[in-house]
């Protein structure tokens, strides 16, 4: 790896807790496979530091930053510009540091894509089921409609949250048809017409034990199942899928390919993917052995 000196580009992330991400290993093995002066960072900012730490952005010259929970809605209004994914969903996870100039990208969502794409699943004419109403939820709704689907189902326990992600869906994009329900709906009908079914909830992750985020009864041998999570790279729902002859995905693929577009945003350089695949796989293999439970509780989606 080549020396810190003062010519070191620094990227990193920013969220709160940030006790344990994936993220610096992938990056860092990536900066030292293509022998690039750069070094990526966790920085644990507090919502209340936020303003300060995008200021400190410009002023110590920091060339890119990802932004995790709890601030990728927050983070929007500091920036100087977004790009018109990001201004879509509504949700920053990448900025580019461009001459002092902030720009808010997101790349979760075309990080999903690419994702199912090396899974050989297209969504264009397809109907997707997505699980939730969060950061996640939008991002995979919106990269589902750019890629041509042509129905999406947003599922939240909130139905108003769920709708307001339908409306901006079809607002955005006049081709698709969006439908709107809660977990306390009859969901039968609608799993026997989904094609894609997407977990965007946390329900299922290894902290919340063998969980489903809806019946194993709904799902059949047609699905393909997507669960964002990674921690366990095998969820109840994966695993449940898979016994009904269903083809199922975990998150993986969308945490690789969301890093490697943006070190192709701050780098101007094709991303060493399978660098990046292997330090994420040995990353999750030690992160699946905590030092404690506490360090499990605080892990964070990125
Ligand atoms: P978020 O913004 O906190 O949203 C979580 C969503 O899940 C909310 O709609 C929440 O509902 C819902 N939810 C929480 N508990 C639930 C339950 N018991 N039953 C039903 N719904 C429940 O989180 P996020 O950033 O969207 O992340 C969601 C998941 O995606 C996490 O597991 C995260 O690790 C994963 N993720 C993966 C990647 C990747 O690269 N693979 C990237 C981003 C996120 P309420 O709104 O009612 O609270």
């Amino acid at each position: 790896m080549k020396e810190i000196n003062g010519a070191t580009k620094v990227t990193g992330i920013i969220g709160y807790p940030l006790t344990y991400t994936f993220s610096p290993p992938m990056h860092n093995k990536a900066f030292e496979a293509l022998n690039l002066n750069y070094r990526y960072l966790p920085f644990v900012v507090e919502p209340n530091a936020l303003e300060n730490a995008i200021e400190g952005i410009k002023s110590l010259n920091i060339r890119g930053i990802n932004v995790t929970m709890p601030h990728k809605e927050a983070v929007i209004d500091l920036l100087d510009e977004l790009s018109a994914e990001a201004e879509t969903i509504g949700a920053v996870n990448t900025i580019n540091n461009d001459n002092g100039r902030l720009i808010g990208y997101n790349t979760d969502a075309g990080g999903f894509l690419k994702s199912l794409k090396e899974e050989s699943f297209n969504p264009a004419g397809k109907t997707a089921i997505i699980l939730g109403t969060g950061g996640a939820a939008k991002a995979v709704a919106v990269a589902l409609a750019r890629a041509g689907a042509a129905s999406i189902v947003i599922i939240g326990r909130s139905g108003n949250k769920a709708e307001a992600i339908t409306s901006s869906l079809i607002s955005n994009f006049q081709e698709i048809s969006g439908k709107t329900l809660t977990f306390r709906d009859n969901l039968a009908d609608i799993f026997q017409i989904g094609e894609l079914i997407v977990n965007a909830t946390p329900v299922g992750m290894k902290e919340s034990g063998d969980l489903l985020p809806v019946p194993l009864e709904f799902i059949n041998a047609s699905h393909f199942v997507y669960d964002l999570i990674y921690t366990p790279l095998e969820t109840a729902l994966i695993n449940g899928a898979r016994h009904k002859g269903a083809k199922a995905a975990n998150g993986l693929g969308m945490l690789l390919y969301q890093a490697a577009s943006a070190f192709e945003i701050w780098t101007g350089t094709s991303a060493p993917v399978e660098v990046m695949r292997q330090a994420l796989i040995q990353g999750l293999k030690s992160g699946d052995r905590p030092d404690n439970a506490e360090e499990e509780n605080r892990r964070v989606p990125t």
